[in-house]
């Protein structure tokens, strides 16, 4: 299949050009098709939700399990109760005061929606995203965009559309180049189909700020425990994910002893003839000897670490690095999203010094 890369950020394009472009996007949408669009988080892979055969093709072309549920998009609030039902009002007031934006949540699903598209699941998903090329591209699409990262599964989510094109060129009829997106972890994700509202997912929108609207908000036991036993909720974080091709082990203390062990341990793989890559910080990066370094932010600016790491891990593929080191990062806030990802990604391998 070609694949067209359509790009919507380039200067001297007029907003109707643009809007052309995302309604023929729209279009391959409507007639069942997929389309890989940014949003703020990472790029998407979207098709049709109300539509099982196109929601069927998402998996197909991610090569994603067919138990792990997409999250449908939507570009108006009230289109919310067209697919959920018993849409609790601290829901509500979450949808107001952070759609669109990097939350998603999760509620009973309507009659309309299909089981393809959740997984076999009785609840949806559902986010509306702050970018305005999303935003269009769902309205001239029918309104309900079903959507996960657009990688292939089990790689790091795509931040730029040439990440999307890495993985998907040949499999799918488009994709909208929007640059570089502003977040580059996924969303937060909030279960409302019990009681007690519970994050599955740690994003950019953090526990704390969620409680300052509702209240109380529990954490998936699952993400937290060292108990292999107990699974997240969310079938999608117990697989192995946002994954470098490499070896990656995080290295976790107080600062020169991190940079003395990583130094250490990138001389020995060194001498091993492997390819070494470190993951270091604009306030570390001139300490290490060895390998290939790479700075992924400031820590004066978690921010700035969530919108460069799968970039970073993307770049060390590239690369053929065989094993990566990396610093790790503080719990609090954005930090959260950033531990879980980074624990994923290295399979849980982590050296305390
Ligand atoms: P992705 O869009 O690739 O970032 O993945 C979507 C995430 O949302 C995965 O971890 C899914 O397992 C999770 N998810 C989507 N729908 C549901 C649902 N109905 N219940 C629980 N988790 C969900
Ligand atoms: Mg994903």
């Amino acid at each position: 299949m070609e694949t067209a890369i359509v790009n919507i950020t380039e200067e001297n394009q007029s907003e109707e050009t643009i809007r052309e472009k995302i309604y023929a996007a729209g279009q391959i949408i409507q007639q069942g098709g997929l389309v890989a669009f940014p949003t703020e988080t990472v790029y998407g892979l979207g098709a049709d939700a109300l539509n099982p055969q196109a929601s069927g093709k998402i998996y197909e072309a991610k090569g994603r399990p067919s138990d792990n549920p997409l999250i449908i998009h939507i570009s108006h609030r009230k289109d919310l109760d067209k697919i959920a039902k018993n849409v609790p009002e601290q829901a509500r007031k979450l949808a107001e005061k952070f759609w669109p934006g990097p939350l998603t949540m999760i509620f009973e699903k309507s009659e309309i929606v299909p089981l393809e598209t959740t997984g076999g699941l009785n609840t949806v998903a559902v986010r509306m995203p702050n970018h305005p090329a999303a935003l269009l591209l769902i309205e001239l699409g029918g309104g309900f965009i079903a959507a996960p990262s657009a990688n292939t599964s089990g790689k790091p989510s795509p931040t730029q559309a040439e990440h999307v094109t890495e993985d998907m060129k040949g499999r799918i009829p488009m994709i909208l180049d929007g640059g570089t997106v502003g977040i580059g972890i996924e969303s937060t994700i909030v279960d409302f189909s019990e009681a007690i509202p519970m994050i599955l997912r740690p994003g950019y929108i953090t526990a704390e700020m969620i409680q300052e609207v509702i209240g109380e908000v529990r954490i998936d036991p699952g993400l937290i425990t060292e108990d292999a036993k107990v699974h997240p909720k969310a079938p999608g974080m117990k697989y192995r994910h946002y994954a470098p091709k490499a070896d990656l082990i995080l290295v976790s203390g107080s600062r020169e002893r991190v940079q003395e062990k990583i130094n250490e341990l990138a001389k020995k793989a060194a001498k091993e003839g492997k390819t070494v890559g470190i993951i270091g910080t604009e306030e570390t990066k001139s300490g290490y000897q060895y390998g290939l370094v790479k700075s992924i932010g400031t820590r004066t600016d978690a921010a700035s670490i969530a919108r460069h790491l799968y970039g970073i891990l993307r770049e060390f593929d590239q690369l053929d690095v065989e094993m990566i080191y990396s610093e790790s990062f503080s719990v609090s806030g954005i930090g959260q999203a950033i531990r879980n990802r980074m624990l994923k990604a290295a399979g849980h391998q982590v050296i305390e010094v």
